[in-house]
């Protein structure tokens, strides 16, 4: 067992994860510096206990995280491999996943991943075929020895090789309203069922925020470990992250301020970065998180070392510091009631209700009265519709009217793909085919900003518009249900009938 994972089972250490973003390019400054750095860890006995490596972060092309990691482990550095559900399909996370269990390398980061931006000769295809929450849920299966078809000589089932992942993943806190805080903490609670070992949340600078998710597990009674999420903020850097150019980063004018303040000293605010830097580690030591996922562009290990020894030196007076960071936006929503203290009482554990904007849409009245009435198992709807499509399946030609019929309906009506596996009920009936470009089918990726698309600065996000749409009506229900990835050999079939004849993800067993 490693002992990243080991220590952060035991909960008696506190844990530093260091992050690198080796860039493109087999060869280059970048990535000899991630090597160096961890000949360097390894040489000091300093307390880092894995280098976090990104796998082709914003969206643009890079050297593969894994790679690098081959490379620390050789010199006894552990790494944290960042796992981008973007850009791989089904098949290839797992022949990625057995390279890496092969290697050991079990250290993994789960991330749904940046849309491309970049790419050769240009723009890059998207390619989102698992969420996150259904990528953890496949790696978990190949930790217990994933079912294959068959059985061998001795009669015995086939299955692959058991791995031993332990898995990570996030959870984007900074979300403006309530819409993306509650449908973030949605997919964490998908992530957590289907056994993710750690969460990292993404950066920020309103330690409230941080607060949130502790107080989020602490109310849902969930034990998995919490990290902080510390990045050393330049001026720079936050110019690209208060233009919303990096996914999820809120970097408010009020902070980019005091950076722009600290950068008219001799050191270009060098040491107050690090000092906050060092802070912000001293409070999630104070809070009790398990432990600290550190990173910021150009960094030495100079500059980890003076964050990690002024943290622990600070880490008695780490209430003093948390008015430095309440870096909120205006009207910012938050889950739990203001609790400057900090004291986790009972009564600040229970959410702030606030009641969410009335929406009316005949599109989405219609296909809920649909649902209750046709495609509701029990109902008389879903006996016909049943007992039609076992009559369609029997005479091609008429099926082949009845869903060129169907498709002109839902195409008009939802700009529906063809994926023939359903998900609008639990979208709000949106589909995540065309409405998201992530096609997300368990909650929202971490990239939204204001409760706009990452992709698409003029559109809602998908799960933004769906809470909108199901919360006044009380029906959020549907949204909690873990989603399947999509079987891809129904594509181009009929949904209806699918879903009539069991054929579609909600025939198998529910997760
Ligand atoms: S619609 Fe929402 S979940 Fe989908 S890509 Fe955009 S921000 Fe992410």
């Amino acid at each position: 067992m490693s002992t990243f994972r080991e220590k952060i089972i035991e909960g008696k250490e506190f844990i530093i994860t260091c992050e690198f973003v080796p860039g493109r390019g087999s060869r280059g400054q970048a990535v000899e510096e991630v090597i160096k750095f961890g000949e360097k860890v390894a040489a000091s006995g300093l307390p880092i206990h894995a280098l976090s490596i990104t796998d082709n972060p914003g969206g643009n092309p890079a050297i593969g995280p894994d790679v690098l990691a081959e490379e620390l482990a050789s010199r006894n550095v552990e790494s944290l491999v960042h796992f981008s559900c973007a850009g791989m399909n089904r098949n290839t996370m797992e022949s990625r996943a057995s390279g890496l269990a092969r290697k050991g390398l079990e250290n993994v980061l789960v991330v749904s991943g940046d849309y491309p931006v970049g790419g050769y000769q240009g723009t890059a295809r998207p390619v989102f075929d698992l969420d996150s929450a259904q990528a953890i849920r496949y790696l978990k299966e190949m930790n217990a020895g994933l079912p294959l078809p068959g059985k061998n000589k001795e009669g015995v089932p086939n299955a692959l090789p058991q791995t031993n992942f332990f898995l990570a993943s996030g959870v984007a806190p900074f979300g403006k309203n309530q819409a993306e805080l509650y449908t973030q903490f949605v997919k964490l609670d998908k992530k957590i069922a289907a056994g993710v070992d750690l969460i990292i949340p993404q950066l920020g600078y309103d330690i409230r925020k941080f607060v949130e998710v502790l107080k989020y597990l602490k109310y849902r009674r969930f034990s998995v470990p919490l990290f902080g999420n510390c990045y050393v903020l330049s001026r720079p850097a936050a110019r690209i992250m208060n233009k919303g150019e990096v996914p999820g980063v809120v970097v408010t004018d009020e902070l980019l301020q005091v950076l722009e303040k600290e950068a008219a000293a001799a050191d270009k605010g060098k040491q107050a970065r690090l000092q906050r830097a060092a802070q912000l580690t001293a409070i999630f030591r104070g809070l009790g998180l398990r432990g600290v996922h550190l990173g910021g562009f150009g960094l030495k290990f100079e500059d980890f070392e003076f964050i990690i020894k002024y943290s622990q030196e600070i880490t008695p007076n780490w209430r003093t510091f948390v008015p430095n960071f309440g870096f909120g936006k205006k009207d910012e929503y938050y889950f739990f009631p203001d609790d400057p203290e900090l004291t986790f009482k009972e009564d600040k554990l229970v959410p702030v209700a606030r009641p969410a904007r009335k929406l009316f849409s005949v599109n989405f009245g219609l296909s809920r009265l649909t649902h209750r009435t046709v495609f509701t198992k029990g109902t008389i709807g879903f006996a016909l519709g049943k007992a039609l499509y076992r009559f369609l399946e029997k005479r091609p030609a008429l099926g082949r009217v009845s869903y060129f019929m169907e498709r002109q309906i839902k195409r008009m009506l939802f700009d529906c793909q063809e994926c023939g596996d359903c998900a609008l009920f639990n979208v709000g009936y949106l589909c995540p085919m065309s409405q998201c470009a992530k096609s997300q089918r368990n909650g929202p990726c971490g990239g939204s900003r204001n409760g706009m698309c990452e992709a698409d600065a003029a559109k809602q996000c998908i799960w933004v518009r769906a809470y909108g749409r199901l919360a006044p009506s009380r029906a959020l229900g549907s949204i909690n249900e873990y989603v399947p990835p999509v079987n891809y050999a129904l594509s181009k079939s009929t949904s209806w009938g699918n879903y009539f004849l069991g054929k579609d993800h909600t025939g198998r067993p529910a997760a």
